[in-house]
Parts: structure tokens; sequence; C-alpha cells
């Protein structure tokens, strides 16, 4: 008796002009309904496995599916050994179809094996990256936030159960959550694929969560920012993470900061670095300039002679330390306000002064008057 075998798109349930994505996709969904861990005993569960196994072996290799395409089953199932049958090889990426499940159907955990049965879980931990402006960093600020997260779903309590019913006990594990099964000499415990690893089944799942017991919910928090805080420091707002399951505690939320550079200012540790462009006149003859600083101008005296690079340090002008030790020290650099614009007056008092002026190195390294020889030496080559 043969057989008219069924049409292997058909099989996945997939267009004929899917992507080799909507086949994988579409054959994970399929091996994960019809797995025999799932469906013990179950032989037309089984049957529906292997065809689509076989399917997939097909339409996922480009030149099979080629072949498939043109000439039917018959173009595969003279393909070779073990074309036509059940081919055993599919299982060889059989990990690489299950990885990623978890992201698909939010149960990752369990299949590797972290998440233990029915027992509360600590919820997870969030993170959220928030920027401030530098002003805000240096006064502390108060901001409100949105945070979308897990939480235990408020229909039904997280039991995943319509309201009225209660979740019974998996047939599967009896409860236990977990299945073992012999793999070489070795017993191995795997989570309950049927319960997810729960103990428990659904027969009526909740309307709100579709049997989840959570639900995604976006939370706005309001959040106090220290003054003084870095760019890559952490706040950890205790229990504002995911809610836990089965009664188990919610995971913290840490508000990782992020400052943006000042145009003026620079910061290390708390104390912070500045340029100031000084004229000329005031940094040679002495004098006192107008520093900007965090919150006010301070007064600057700029002693007589004073070279462009020469650090200057305003104490406790710097960064609010964020653990309230204090403050930081702003350092000034002394810099030449060279103008691109003069008046006819200052231009003639420029050249006044460079008249008087000694003259200046071939390789501009100074103004260091060169010895006489030298300069004669300069004159006549
Ligand atoms: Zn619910
Ligand atoms: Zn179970």
């Amino acid at each position: 008796m043969v057989l008219s075998k069924r049409d292997y798109y058909e099989v996945l349930g997939v267009e004929r002009q899917a992507t080799d994505q909507q086949i994988k996709s579409a054959y994970r969904k399929l091996a994960l309904k019809f797995h025999p861990d799932r469906n013990p005993g179950d032989t037309k569960a089984e049957e529906a496995f292997k065809e689509a196994a076989q399917a997939y072996a097909v339409l996922a290799d480009e030149q099979k599916r080629g072949l498939y395409d043109r000439f039917g089953h018959a173009g595969v199932n003279a393909a070779g050994p073990g074309a036509g049958g059940f081919d055993p090889t599919i299982f060889r990426d059989f990990s690489d179809i299950f990885a990623g499940l978890g992201d698909t159907f939010g149960f990752g955990d369990l299949f590797g094996g972290r998440r233990r049965r029915g027992g509360p879980q600590r919820g997870s931990d969030l993170r959220y990256d928030l920027e401030i402006s530098f002003d805000e960093s240096a006064e502390g600020t108060e901001t409100a936030i949105v945070v979308p997260r897990e939480e235990t779903c408020d229909t039904c309590t997280g039991t995943g159960a319509s309201p009225g019913t209660t979740a019974e006990t998996c047939g599967q594990c009896r409860g236990t959550g977990q299945l073992r099964y012999q793999q070489g000499f070795l017993t191995v415990a795997r989570p309950c694929s049927t319960c997810r690893g729960t103990g428990k089944t659904i027969a009526k799942p909740c309307a709100t969560c579709r049997g989840a017991g959570r639900i995604s919910r976006a939370r706005k928090l309001t959040v106090k920012i220290p003054a003084g805080i870095a760019t890559g420091q952490q706040m950890r707002l205790t229990g504002e993470g995911e809610h836990g399951t089965a009664g188990g505690p919610p995971g913290d939320l840490y508000v990782v900061v992020h400052v943006p550079e000042h145009p003026f200012f620079h910061r290390e540790e708390d104390d912070l670095y500045c340029e100031l462009p000084i004229h000329f006149p005031t940094l040679a003859l002495g004098g006192t300039v107008k520093v900007p600083t965090l919150k006010s101008r301070e007064e600057l005296h700029i002693p007589a002679g004073t070279q462009p690079g020469a650090r200057f340090r305003l104490r406790g002008k710097g960064m609010p330390n964020v653990s309230g030790r204090g403050h930081g020290d702003l350092h000034v650099i002394a810099r030449v306000a060279v103008p691109k614009k003069l008046t006819r007056e200052q231009k003639h008092l420029l050249e006044e002064l460079a008249r008087t002026m000694p003259v200046q190195a071939e390789d501009g390294s100074g103004t260091e008057e060169k010895p006489f020889f030298e300069r004669m030496k300069d004159m006549f080559t």
C-alpha cells in the first residue's frame, strides 16, 4: 500500500514563497507541539513530529527544496540514503532549533534548567539608562522615568487560571515539574514541558494574561538623583525590578546615569578643569580675571609674567561629592587670548611693543633672546 504524502509546505503550514526564517519558525512551533517529551505514548503526535521533521529537512536545505519544488516528493525521494524515510540527521541541529525558543515562548530559563519548578523565584533585575544634563548632575535632580516591566497579573493574582478556577496538578510530571529520562548512563532531569516546570496545568487560562500569570506594564517612577553623580554611576531602586513568581521577591531596578561632556568644564573624579583665555597684557603685567564656576563667577589673581599653561586651583569650586563629602577643586589652565581683529590704536600700540621685543627664534620655540653671535649669524645667512 502506498500512502500519498502530504505536501511539505502544507505540513509546516507555510506559503510556497516562505523565507528560511518562516520555515524554521513554523517547524519550531510544530516540533514543540508534537515533541515526544510532551506527548508520551501518543503515536499520532509522534507521526506528526516525524512528518514535520521530514518536511523541514527538505525545505530547510536549499538544494533539496529546489528539487522538491520542481519534482515534488519524487525529486527528493530519489536523492540518496535516508531520503524519503525519516531522516535522523535532522536531529543534528535540533539544539539550534530549540535555541532561542525562550525568546519566542518566554520560558527560556526552563531549557537551561535555571528556573526550578513551582517554587518562589526572585524577579529579574532591570536596567534603565538615564541621561541628565551636566547642571543636573552638579545640583542633583528629581525626574520621572517610565519603566516597562513584568508584573504579577491582577486578574488572576499570578496563578494564570481564570478567576473562579484553579490550576490543576500536571499529569505529565505528577506535579514535580520535572521529567527524568535516560541518556546513556545518566538520568537527566529536565523541566516538564507540558506545565513549563510549574507542576500545574491550567484548564481555563486567565483572559488578561493568557495564562502566564504575569503581564507587561509601563510603570512610572520618580528617581532622585544625588548632586555630584558622574556618568556611568548607577542607583539601585530596591524592589522596583520585575515581580517574582509564586510569591518570590521582586528584582531591583538599576538606573544608570549618563552625563554629556560640558563645553567648558572637564570632570575628573570630583575635580573640574577648564582652560581660560587671558589677554597677553594681563599675563605679562598681572591682574585679575573672572572665572566661571558652577554657580557664579570667581575672581582669580594672575601674577605678572604668567606663562600659558600655568595652573591655578580654586579650592572647593569643583563638583560636589556624591556621597556628601564636600566638593572637589576647580583647576584653571591659563591660555593666551589672541584678538582676531584690532582697532587702529591697538595695532599701533602692538607695533610699538613689537619693536622693543627681542628677535624670536626661528623654530618658534619661544621668545628667549638668542645670544648676540647667533643673531648675527641669522642676519647674514
Ligand atoms: Zn492573569
Ligand atoms: Zn508537568
